[in-house]
């Protein structure tokens, strides 16, 4: 048998990139062979095996063919007699099937080498329109590298296309989707993701809550770009990312959680910040009550870094409409330090319990946010 490092580890190699996972490519085995060698299957009808000692995934080399809609329409037919290039030819873009033996020696039967360097995302055959998760990963690959100068080749864009305009995107699960839309929000540039996206017709597919934005006058599609790139810029978590991406859509941001079946963590910044970012531009001429409600609706007495992950997003969002005071943020997290400030132990030891006791903390807080709000 021979082995094989393919994909992401011999790319990402070339380009001068760290290499974090490796995948490995078996020519030439059995399954029997391998689990002769201690290699562990990932599952009892895909040829893939872990590693006993690295954990790494081998993947006996195979051949696809399509046999429905959807990921789950496909057949496959992994044999000691498929070669390396006829495993390669699966692929999605030029740039992936390339192979390097354990001597490291090259394998570029698809030009993949000479695509790395005119920075050029390629896919390697028709057969790239059988699974349409490859629309998202091409606009996800285009998201990582754009910084290096990668864009989508014309014909690429034009394919990814096609596949939009068939509808095979709805056959695509929520959780596959997701991992994409995932992975390239973590990405350095993640508006270029929405801006291919947008390019081949697969927004309007997929999101078209936001690529109605780009419809509308007063550039709010290209205004969400900016407030995506900004988070990015300053290394927010995912579930920030996520809330910039949602926060000009309103009503619809419910359905779009819902969609995607985003982690809770995201669906919830993503609705406090539909809900509270018009208070949050007004903060300083808000009344000691209506604070209060927000302070309560964040629950900032046992969750406090939720109202910092929204305040955070609503920086970007201030940032992606060039505006640049920040100063809501230091006036409601004063706001919080007040009401914070009442001490409920005191209200105990005078004797409050159960409701008598509620309403009395609500009290002194409401007057220490009246104060706040008058100093
Ligand atoms: P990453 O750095 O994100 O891991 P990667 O290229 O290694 O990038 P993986 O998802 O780990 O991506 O997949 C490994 C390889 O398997 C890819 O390089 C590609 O050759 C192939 N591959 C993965 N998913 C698909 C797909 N949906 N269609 C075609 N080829 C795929
Ligand atoms: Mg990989």
């Amino acid at each position: 048998m021979q082995i094989y490092k393919v994909g992401g580890a011999v790319r990402d190699r070339l380009l001068g990139l760290p290499v974090s996972d490796v995948d490995w490519l078996v020519v030439g085995a059995t399954v029997e062979q391998m689990q002769a060698l201690g290699y562990r299957p990932v599952g009892a009808d895909f040829p893939v095996f872990i590693h006993p000692k690295t954990g790494e995934e081998y993947a006996l080399a195979r051949t696809e063919r399509k046999s429905g809609r959807g990921y789950g329409g496909f057949t496959f037919h992994a044999s000691p007699d498929v070669t390396l290039e006829e495993d390669l030819i699966r692929r999605d873009l030029t740039i992936n099937a390339m192979a390097e033996d354990l001597q490291g020696n090259l394998y570029d039967p698809y030009n993949g080498q000479s695509d790395l360097e005119q920075r050029i995302l390629r896919h390697l055959s028709p057969a790239f329109a059988e699974d349409p998760l490859r629309v998202l990963r091409v606009a996800r690959f285009a998201a990582r590298y754009a910084a290096l100068g990668f864009t989508v080749a014309a014909q690429t864009l034009e394919l990814m296309r096609q596949i939009t305009e068939s509808g095979e995107l709805q056959a695509l699960t929520a959780e596959r989707s997701w991992k994409e839309i995932e992975r390239a929000l973590m990405e350095d540039q993640p508006q270029v993701f929405i801006e291919v996206l947008l390019a081949c017709g697969a927004l309007k597919e997929l999101l078209p809550e936001l690529d109605s934005l780009f419809a509308t006058p007063g550039e709010r599609g290209q205004t969400t770009l900016a407030v995506l790139a900004h988070a990015a810029a300053h290394d927010q978590p995912l579930h920030v990312r996520w809330a910039c991406l949602t926060h000009d859509l309103g009503a619809a941001i419910k359905a779009v959680n819902q969609r995607f079946k985003a982690p809770r963590e995201c669906q919830e910044l993503a609705t406090l910040v539909g809900e509270w970012q018009h208070h949050y531009q007004q903060a300083a001429a808000l009344d000691a009550s209506t604070l209060l409600d927000i302070l309560q609706k964040f629950d900032i007495y046992r969750r406090p870094q939720r109202l910092e992950d929204f305040m955070a997003v609503c920086e970007m969002i201030a940032h992606g409409h060039s505006l640049h005071d920040c100063s809501q943020s230091a006036y409601l997290r004063g706001a919080a330090a007040a009401a914070k400030a009442v001490e409920v132990k005191d209200l105990v030891q005078q004797g409050l319990t159960g409701q008598a006791l509620g309403e009395a903390v609500k009290a002194q807080r409401l007057s220490a946010l009246e104060a706040y709000t008058q100093r």
